[in-house]
């Protein structure tokens, strides 16, 4: 009788307690991560169709835990956001992606992800500012990448945020175009640089005909806005080859490159 129902919530109980306990744990190591220089960035390239040429890199942020090895930013990301640890590790990219970038050819640009968190306190355009000041990067050359949950709420004060960073040259991309739910109503209250859309239809685009018609569809409205439109997530030579047939300007994917140490861009760039 004791192995009854009490006992399995109690089981279930030191479950959760375990999982509390790991999140904590992971927490506390979290907030250590940036002092123990435990924080990498990766750059994936991404082409420009016309020319065919590399024209940038996007930063991808990578944590190599001291006993859990590397872990995926989508699971430590939103731990961050939750904690507010977003605020430091998000300038930390900011700054690091600028001091690398501005090593390139000009006018290679570099892209950073930039959270809805970091928008929440004011700063961020005083810490791109300073980015770009003390790498001595032109602003020009810096992307930053924004979801549209971005502007879910506090829309005005972050669509300030993003007029002034536009004002200053940086360029504004909205990333994993179509995944949201309003992506077209933000269209028409921000002018973006660039449209990226998400690989769920690039690489949706193969099998079945409606992910193609929706790829079609954003590529040639967004060119009709003007915008840069980039295909993420390119994997395979016939996923570029569907790309070329539309209006998308740039490509990014396995395909064309997979996110690399800043050591090996040199030698990347000149293969
Ligand atoms: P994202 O911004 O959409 O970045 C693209 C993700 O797709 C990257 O995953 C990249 O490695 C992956 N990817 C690129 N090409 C391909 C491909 O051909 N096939 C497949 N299957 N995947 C591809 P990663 O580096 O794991 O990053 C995941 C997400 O974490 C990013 O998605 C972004 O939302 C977030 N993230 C990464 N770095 C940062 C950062 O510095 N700050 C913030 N706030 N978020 C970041
Ligand atoms: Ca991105
Ligand atoms: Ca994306
Ligand atoms: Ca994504």
């Amino acid at each position: 009788a004791k192995r009854g129902g009490r006992g399995q919530f109690r089981l279930f109980e030191t479950g959760m307690d375990a999982s509390i306990r790991e999140r904590r744990e992971l927490e506390v190591d979290l907030r250590r991560a940036l002092a123990l220089r435990q924080f990498e960035l990766h750059y994936q390239p991404f082409l420009e169709l016309s020319g065919n040429k590399v024209t940038g890199f996007e930063a991808l942020l990578r944590w190599d835990h001291p006993t859990r090895g590397r872990i995926s930013p989508l699971s430590f990301i939103p731990l961050a956001e939750e904690t507010g640890l977003i605020g430091k590790i998000g300038e930390w990219v900011l700054r690091t992606a600028c001091t690398t970038a501005a090593g390139w050819p000009d006018p290679m640009t570099v892209a950073v992800n930039v959270s809805p968190v970091q928008f929440k306190d004011g700063t961020l355009v005083e810490t791109v500012l300073s980015a770009l000041a003390q790498s001595g990067l032109p602003a020009h050359r810096l992307e930053i990448e924004i979801t549209e949950s971005a502007l879910l709420d506090e829309t005005q004060s972050v669509l300030a945020a993003l007029a002034r960073l536009r004002d200053m040259g940086v360029r504004i991309s909205m990333d994993d175009f179509g995944t949201g739910y309003s992506s077209l109503s933000y269209l028409q209250k921000f002018p973006f640089d660039k449209i990226k859309i998400d690989r769920s239809f690039i690489q949706g685009a193969s099998e079945n005909p409606e992910s193609a018609a929706i790829l079609k569809a954003i590529a040639r409205l967004g060119s009709s806005l003007g915008m840069a439109i980039t295909a993420e997530g390119v994997e395979t030579a016939e996923q570029l080859e569907r790309i070329r047939g539309e209006h998308c300007t740039h490509v990014q994917g396995y395909f064309t490159g997979r996110p690399m140490a800043s050591a090996s861009i040199g030698a990347f760039l000149d293969r």
